[in-house]
This record gives C-alpha cells, structure tokens and sequence, in this order.
C-alpha cells in the first residue's frame, strides 16, 4: 500500500524540517523522511557543535585576558571530553525537541533512506509513500581528495566524534571549515597547522578580511603552509601520521589530519535518474529560481543545490517555496543577494553584500571605500590585542551601500541589523544619519570618514 502526502521532504535538515513545518501550518498533510538523526547537519555536526566549540575556544582567550582585569586565574586545566559530552547532552535536547515538534505539528516522521521510484513516489525500506510535491533536501557530506593515504585523515564530522584533544593537528582546506576548526583547535591549546593550496584562504571574501584575519591566525600560533598540497599520507609506527609534499618536505608526529576541502551533494542512494532530475556536474541539484527542478512536482533547497550551503538560506528557500504552493504567493521566491555570513574565527568575521573587489569590477570608478582599523577598548590593556578592521563599500554619487565588512570582537553580532539597512538599499548618508551607541565597536560603521 502506498501512503499519500500532500509534501513529501527528502532530508530532516534545515530545508527539508523547513519546508514540511510551512506546508503544514497551511494544513497540508506532510512527511519528513530521515536516515540519520533529525536536525541534519546544522544540528548535529555543523553550526551548533561548532559554535558551542566556538564558545569553548573564546572562553580560552577571555582567561587568558582575566589578569589584566584584576583577575588572579588560576587554570588547572582544560578537559575537552567535559566539552563535548555538554555539547552532545545539549544537541541530544534539540533532536528530541524536533521529534516532539513534528509529532504536535502533525508532520509524519518516516526513519530511512529514500529513493525515487517514479516521479511522484519514493521507496523507504521497502515502503511506498507518494506526495502531489517532493522536496529533495538531503544535504551534502564532507569531501575527501583521492590522495594516497587520504582515508588516514578525518572530516568536519570525525572532528566532532574525537572525544580526546588532539595535540597535534593539520587541517587541509581554505574555507569556511578549515578556518574556523583550526581557530577553536587552535584556542584550546592544540598545535595546529592550515595547509593551504593557494597563497590564501577565504578566496571570496574581502581581501581586507581574509588578510586581518590571517595576521591574527599566525599572530596567535597557527602555522598557516600556503601553496602546498600533500603527495602522500601514511601512518608510522607510534600512530601518528606523516604528510608528504611535492618537494619531499614532511609533516610529522600528527595526531589528525583534517580534511575541509568543501562538501559533495548527498544523492548518490536517490536513483534521481530514474526521474531524470538535472544535476550538474559536481552533483549539485539544478533549479530555477523558484526552486523547481527540471520535473514537475520536485524541487530542491539547502545545500544540494550548491548555493550559499548556510542554515538560514536553505530555511528561507524551503519557506518560501511552502508558502508559494500552499498558500497562493504565486512569486514567493529566495532572493540570494545579499545574504549575510559570518566566519566563527578569532577574532570573527562579519559580511553581507559585494566585496571591495567585485565592486570595482561591476562599477568601476563609481566605487568609493571607507575603512577603519584599530583595538577594540575590551582589548586596549589586555596582552592579547586581536584588531579589529572594518570597509563600507559604497557605489555611485548617493553611495550606496553595497558592502558592510567587519572582523573584530563581536562582527558576528554585529552584522545582522546592518545587514537589514543594505538589504532597504541604505546609503552611506543613512549610515550617518543614525546616531551612535557609545562605546561600542559598531559605532565606527556610523561614523567612518
Ligand atoms: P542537511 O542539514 O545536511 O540535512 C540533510 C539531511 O538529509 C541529513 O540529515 C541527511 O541524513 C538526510 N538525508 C540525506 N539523504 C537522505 C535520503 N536519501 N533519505 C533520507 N534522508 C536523507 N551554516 C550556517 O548558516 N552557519 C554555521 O555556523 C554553519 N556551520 C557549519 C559548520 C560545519 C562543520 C558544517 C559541515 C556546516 C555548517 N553550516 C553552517 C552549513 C549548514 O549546516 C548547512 O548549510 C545546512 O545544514 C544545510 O541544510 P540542508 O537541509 O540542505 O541539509
Ligand atoms: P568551502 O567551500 O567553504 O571551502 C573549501 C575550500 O577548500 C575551497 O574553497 C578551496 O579553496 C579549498 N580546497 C578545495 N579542494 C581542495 C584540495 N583538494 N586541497 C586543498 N584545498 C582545497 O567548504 P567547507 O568545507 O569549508 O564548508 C562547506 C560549506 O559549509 C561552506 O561553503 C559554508 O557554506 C558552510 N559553512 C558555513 C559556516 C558558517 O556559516 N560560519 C561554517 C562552516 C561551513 P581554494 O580554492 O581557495 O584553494
């Protein structure tokens, strides 16, 4: 027999979770299918256990700055399996909050892997279910390189599974993962090095950002390896890994090698072919802007269309493209500009909008910056004194603002509301005409000359 559904998601994720809750408020009668633990990876091996980790690493620096408060620490220690058996208890919370949730919201829960049979129906452990929509929202897996000796190393989600600190650690990857797992690791006292295949890491952001923040990375005792790329990978005999380069140079006595090299759409167990949904040739899921895919009735949200792989991004396009079949908003769409990122680095990264660099190539002259650096007064007398630095990137003679670029101590906080103005369109004239909060770091975003 064949269970029928008005919205069927494919993935208990942020899109997937998303897209099933909007449908049912509009009283469609939905169904969630998950294979692993439900909250995807946002909840389980991605945002939350990172930013808990995060937490961890900040709270790290606060001690070490104490004394210059008047504080006489003592610190016997830190025990990272307290760490990570808190942070599990608390994702534990989340995961059976979603089960209760979707339970009260009537939304059917259905344990498994799915796959196509036609384009209306999947099968799950044998079982039937059909649905008049199919959100395909499974999400990504971490990639791996074809290295010799690669399968030695971990992923963002062995990071999360090491209930021992690992003292020596080499991260391979210049992105969002690589950065943030080396600072946290980094903070927590392990000896980290972030092997790099180019001159630098975070190639999409604004150069003032990526370069601040490499300062600051070195600055507190990463060993940042540009232009280098492993050959070869193999364990000796006290346990640790050895990592060879082209020019014979070695890495030695690594506990773990983390790979951060981007992330592989999850479709391979779908048997999307058997509808003939279009891929790319990475995997990626091909929609409109509405979400379809290429067949009726499918579509696709959150990180297996590739597109800005964030929580909130793929929450929003499965909300709204609920709200656009359940409830008449026949042009609800995601709009994917300007949408707002931070980097969980020390210090953080704030951005929204185009970089200094991509504005100059899209407008030219009509470009004018405004920029400021200097120490936030939390760090004026401490030893440690991360910068902090900031761009307005405006275009044309009532300059827009196209561009808010903030690191420093509290960037991640920061960005939202600002992200708001550039999202209305504000102008560098608006920015001013707001008055300051006083003292503060965002100050400096209202009152650059
Ligand atoms: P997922 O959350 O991956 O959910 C997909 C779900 O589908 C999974 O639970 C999977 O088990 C299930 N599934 C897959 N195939 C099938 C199948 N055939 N049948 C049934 N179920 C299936 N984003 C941020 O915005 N902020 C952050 O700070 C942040 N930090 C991150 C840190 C890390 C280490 C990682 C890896 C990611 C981070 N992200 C962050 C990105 C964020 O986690 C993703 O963008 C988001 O989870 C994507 O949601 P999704 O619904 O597309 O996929
Ligand atoms: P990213 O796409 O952010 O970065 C991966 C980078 O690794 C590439 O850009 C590339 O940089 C480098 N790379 C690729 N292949 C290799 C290779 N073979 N050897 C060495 N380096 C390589 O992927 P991540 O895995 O870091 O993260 C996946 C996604 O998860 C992110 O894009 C982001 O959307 C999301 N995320 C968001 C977070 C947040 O919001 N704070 C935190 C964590 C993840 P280059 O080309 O410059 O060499």
């Amino acid at each position: 027999m064949t269970t029928h559904y008005d919205l069927i998601s494919i993935g208990g994720g942020s899109g997937g979770l998303s897209a099933a809750e909007r449908a049912a408020v509009y009283g469609a009668k939905c169904a969630v299918i998950e294979s692993g633990k439900m909250g995807g990876t946002c909840v389980n091996v991605g945002c939350v256990p990172k930013k808990v980790m995060w937490y961890g690493a900040e709270m790290a620096a606060a001690l070490k700055n104490a004394p210059s408060y008047g504080f006489d620490v003592n610190v016997y220690g830190f025990k990272w399996e307290k760490l990570v058996e808190a942070r599990e208890a608390y994702i534990k919370g989340i995961n059976d909050w979603y089960g209760n949730y979707l339970t009260d919201s009537n939304i059917d829960t259905i344990v498994g892997s799915a796959r196509f049979i036609d384009a209306k129906t999947l099968e799950v452990n044998g079982e039937h279910y059909s649905a008049d929509h199919i959100v395909i929202a499974p999400g990504g897996v971490p990639s791996v390189p074809d290295t010799s000796g690669a399968e030695l190393g971990i992923t963002s989600d062995g990071f999360f599974a090491l209930t021992e600190q690992p003292k020596r650690v080499a991260v391979v990857g210049a992105g969002y993962i690589a950065v943030e797992l080396a600072g946290v690791l980094n903070a927590l006292g392990s000896d980290v090095s972030l092997l790099l295949r180019r001159e630098h890491f975070l190639s999409s952001f604004d150069s003032m950002l990526r370069d601040t923040l490499m300062e600051e990375m070195v600055k507190d005792g990463v060993n940042v390896m540009p232009n280098i790329a492993c050959t070869k990978i193999e364990k000796v005999a006290d346990g640790s890994l050895t990592l060879t380069f082209p020019n014979g140079q070695q890495l030695t006595e690594i506990d773990q090698l983390i790979w951060a090299i981007g992330r592989t759409p999850n479709t391979q167990s779908l048997s999307l072919a058997v509808v003939g949904v279009e891929h790319d040739a990475k995997g990626f899921i091909v929609t409109d802007e509405f979400q379809n895919t290429n067949v009726p009735g499918i579509y696709a949200v959150g990180d297996v269309t590739g597109r800005a792989q964030l929580t909130p991004v793929a929450i929003a396009a499965a909300r709204r493209l609920s709200d656009r079949l359940f409830n008449h908003q026949t042009e609800r769409k995601l709009d994917y500009n300007n949408i707002p990122t931070v980097m969980f680095s020390h210090p953080p990264i704030g951005t929204v909008g185009l970089t200094e660099e991509e504005a100059r190539k899209t407008h030219g002259d009509a470009v004018k910056v405004y920029q400021t650096r200097f120490t936030a007064m939390a760090h004026a007398f401490t030893a440690h004194q991360p910068a902090t630095a900031m761009k307005l990137v405006c275009v044309g003679a009532q300059e827009k603002v196209v561009g808010v670029h903030v690191i420093g101590q509290g960037a991640d906080e920061m960005l939202q509301g600002f992200a708001v103005a550039v999202k209305m369109g504000a102008t560098k004239a608006d920015f001013d005409n707001t008055v300051a909060i006083h003292p503060t770091s965002s100050e400096e975003l209202v009152t650059l000359r």
